[in-house]
């Protein structure tokens, strides 16, 4: 969602004449656009705001901006006032859309602003994007999020949820295929629990079989979805939409019962296995990835046992593994019991190590296969290859031309490693 704020922003930029410098310290205007799900990206922003200090002090008609998740929250922009007095422009994530008002009035006023709204009622519309690729794309579909998960700062960052109207992502995708973009990828901090408006309704089951009918749009993706909201339809929807990836990112937290309902994520280890058996059994070779989170607090050695038997109940293809940290005006910040870091850490270890063994399992058995990629660039490690995502999402590098960028190729998978494959073009 960040990422794709992001690229809001440069469009916004750009179309004031702006354009990229890769060189941080030649840039006229540089905004840090933050992220607070996590300890880490808030350390890190205070880091490279303290490194601008020196920056703004030789050049002091550079405008420095800072946005996002973090400014929502009034501990941070109380911070910036008071320590950070080089930060010329705040403002939060329900007010993007201000930024080239905001950029304008600091350049002829020169003086700071402050401008973050409680919350965001209004969806805006028709923003322009700057995108990474030109051949894959984010599209928002909702905003915000209701579920309160008691460990997640996002309800409070991004508002409650408001839906787009299914007609304007409808538009919004006929446009960017006509543009050539092959792949969507549909955002939204729960997408399951999308609604159209009265009177329709549209569900996201819905949406995708009104969007695979677009002719040209080649894969359709979505994240992120809650276990609690998937549907019946949605499952069926994999079966019956070509275009959408054999692909479903589920994040499971935990695996232990007790600690899902104090991460209020309503619903059991069972019932979490129950879906991944009738995803697979909708769809033998969907890979299914997942996020985990070690040493929330009052996990006790059986709840951490209860998430690695459900990781290895469940097979994942890959997951994403977080060491729990508190976030500051959740519920979980208030929790006892919050578990020493040294144990945190070695069950991480041991979590990363059941989760790394599956995923070379995984990635073995496609040894031998024949699949279709969609061509993202060169790797990074390896000029003279290729690289790009298979359907279920696994990266795949392989020899060819730059002009296969962009393209859908097939390609027989030769090797594989934890993370990757290796292949070679059909
Ligand atoms: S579903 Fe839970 S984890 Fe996801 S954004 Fe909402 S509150 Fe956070």
């Amino acid at each position: 969602m960040n990422e794709h704020d992001s690229e809001m922003l440069a469009g916004m930029l750009i179309n004031l004449g702006y354009w990229e410098n890769p060189v941080r310290n030649q840039a006229d205007v540089i905004l840090i656009n933050t992220c607070s799900v996590r300890e880490n990206a808030d350390k890190r922003f205070f880091g490279t705001l303290g490194q601008l200090k020196k920056e703004k002090r030789n050049r002091p008609e550079l405008v420095v901006g800072v946005c996002g998740c973090m400014m929502q929250q009034q501990h941070v922009v109380d911070t910036l006032k008071a320590k950070y007095p080089w930060v010329d422009l705040v403002f939060g994530t329900h007010n993007i859309h201000e930024f080239p008002l905001l950029l304008e009035n600091i350049l002829n006023e020169r003086k700071k602003l402050v401008s973050v709204w409680d919350d965001g009622e209004e969806i805006v519309e028709g923003l322009p994007v700057h995108r990474k690729h030109p051949f894959k794309a984010y599209v928002n579909i909702m905003y915000g999020c209701n579920n309160f998960c008691t460990y997640c700062i996002v309800p409070y960052t991004r508002g409650r949820e408001r839906s787009r109207n299914p007609e304007e992502i409808l538009k919004e995708v006929q446009k960017l295929v006509a543009d050539g973009v092959k792949e969507i990828t549909l955002l939204g901090q729960n997408v399951n629990s999308y609604k159209g408006p009265k009177p329709d309704r549209v569900t996201f089951a819905l949406l995708i079989y009104a969007l695979n009918k677009i002719d040209g749009l080649e894969r359709i993706r979505f994240m992120t979805s809650h276990p609690k909201d998937l549907s019946d339809e949605l499952i069926q929807a994999y079966v019956d939409c070509t275009k959408l990836c054999p692909h479903i990112h589920l994040p499971m937290q935990s695996g232990s019962t007790a600690i899902l309902k104090r991460m209020n994520r309503k619903y059991t280890k069972e019932g979490y296995l129950a879906l991944v058996e009738k995803l697979r059994n909708a769809v033998p070779d969907i890979a299914i990835t997942t996020d985990i989170i070690v040493g929330f607090p009052g996990e006790k050695e059986e709840d951490f046992e209860e998430t690695l038997d459900l990781v290895q109940k469940a097979q994942f293809d890959s997951a994403f593994t977080f060491l729990y940290s508190i976030r500051k005006g959740t519920p979980a910040e208030k929790y006892g019991e919050q578990i020493p870091e040294d144990v945190k850490h070695q069950r991480f270890s041991r979590l990363v190590e059941a989760v790394n063994s599956i995923s070379v399992e995984k990635n073995q058995a496609h040894v031998g296969r024949v699949e279709e990629v969609l061509v993202e660039g060169q790797s990074k490690t390896n000029r003279n290859a290729l690289t790009g995502r298979t359907g279920g999402h696994k990266l795949v590098n392989f020899k060819g031309g730059k002009d296969l960028i962009g393209q859908i190729v097939k390609v027989r998978i030769i090797d594989s490693t934890t993370f990757s494959l290796t292949g070679s073009l059909e």
